[in-house]
């Protein structure tokens, strides 16, 4: 049985890689700190023999004893609101805790996987974004405590790739959603369901017309596991790019779940992207990779988990 590591595992989107590695018979171990992820994420996976999980931060040295054959790293807040609260552990994570993962890939002779995003591009110029953009950041604005650790993760990355001959892969994430994203973890879908569902305001910054793509997290999880057994080392963006306005997505989300709630329009966040679009050329070509799920039916499930959570709080 292979034997993968999972960093994060215990957040949105490393209990659904958990979920799918263990599908395809991977042995899985994750460690996660729990700073922005939680327990009943993967209650449902302890009791399989093959799944196991360590509270760690791996910012510290990590050992783990035994073979592994696949560490994929995804420790890191993710939400705008999670980032701005925790700088220094977003720093940390993605310079200190992508370093400690990699020396453990090349002492273990694993593969490596690197969720990076697409804030990478930053404000872009370039629209939609292909890998070969290099971006816009500003290192010292509120975001760059994670833009710049993550574009610092793919630099190391890379050095170890080149330098130590580790079998290294990048993908690049644009913004997915779906079941066990935190009801108030801030982002855009979260908060949109939540205030339709109690019937508050719903709260769109700036006027609105700021763009974003947005990708069910099946499809993502799906391109992220093809990128794994794939030889490609350059960067992979991995999003669905149907585009919308915040404020089209916004009024999607009050539609879908029926609600009488009002929009409200509170201030644009500082560097917010004024667009973002991937362009998934590379994905297609290399991976055979197309998203499948469209809006109606992941903002249908996603919409069932929050009903749920809901009526459980
Ligand atoms: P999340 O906050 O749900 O999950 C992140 C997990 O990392 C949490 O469980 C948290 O406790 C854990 N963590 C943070 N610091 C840690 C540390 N030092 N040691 C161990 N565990 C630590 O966020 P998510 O949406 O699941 O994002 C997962 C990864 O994907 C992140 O690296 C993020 O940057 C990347 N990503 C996500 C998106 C998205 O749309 N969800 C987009 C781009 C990139
Ligand atoms: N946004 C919003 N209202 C909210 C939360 C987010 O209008 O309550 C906007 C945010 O300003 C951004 C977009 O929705 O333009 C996506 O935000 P999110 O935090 O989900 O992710 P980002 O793409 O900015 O990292």
């Amino acid at each position: 049985m292979p034997r993968a590591i999972i960093t994060g595992g215990a957040g949105f989107l490393g209990s659904h890689l958990s979920e799918r590695l263990l599908k395809e018979g991977f042995e899985v171990l994750v460690l996660d700190n729990l700073l922005t992820g939680a327990v009943c994420n993967i209650e449902h996976l302890l009791e399989n023999d093959a799944f196991s999980f360590v509270k760690y931060d791996v910012t510290e040295y990590v050992h783990v004893p035994g073979p592994v054959d696949v560490i994929l790293h995804f420790a890191s807040p993710a939400s705008p609101r999670d980032y701005l609260e925790y700088p220094i552990q977003t720093l940390k994570v993605g310079s200190l805790g992508t370093h400690k993962c990699l020396g453990l890939a090349k002492e273990k002779g694993a593969r490596f996987l690197l969720a990076s995003t697409s804030e990478v591009y930053g404000d872009p110029l370039i629209h939609p974004q292909r890998e070969d953009y290099w971006g816009n950041v500003n290192p010292v604005g509120p975001r760059g405590v994670y833009d710049e650790a993550k574009r610092f993760a793919e630099a190391m990355v890379m050095a170890y790739h080149r330098f130590h001959g580790v079998a290294t892969r990048i993908v690049r994430i644009f913004n997915t959603y779906g079941p066990r994203m935190r009801l108030d973890d801030g982002r855009a879908l979260p908060t949109f369901m939540s205030q339709a569902l109690r019937g508050e305001d719903v709260t769109v910054y700036g006027d609105g017309g700021q763009t974003r793509s947005f990708t069910y997290v099946d499809d993502l999880v799906d391109g992220i596991f093809r990128l794994l057994n794939s030889d490609v080392v350059e960067p992979v963006n991995i999003g669905n790019p149907v585009e919308m306005t915040i404020l089209e997505f916004a009024q999607k989300v009050i539609e879908i779940t029926g609600s009488g709630s009002k929009l409200v329009f509170e201030p644009l966040p500082e560097d917010d992207p004024k667009v973002r679009q991937p362009d998934i050329t590379r994905a297609r070509e290399l991976l055979k990779w197309e998203p499948k799920v469209n809006l109606a039916q992941g903002l249908d499930t996603t919409l069932r988990y929050f009903q749920k959570k809901l009526e459980k709080n």
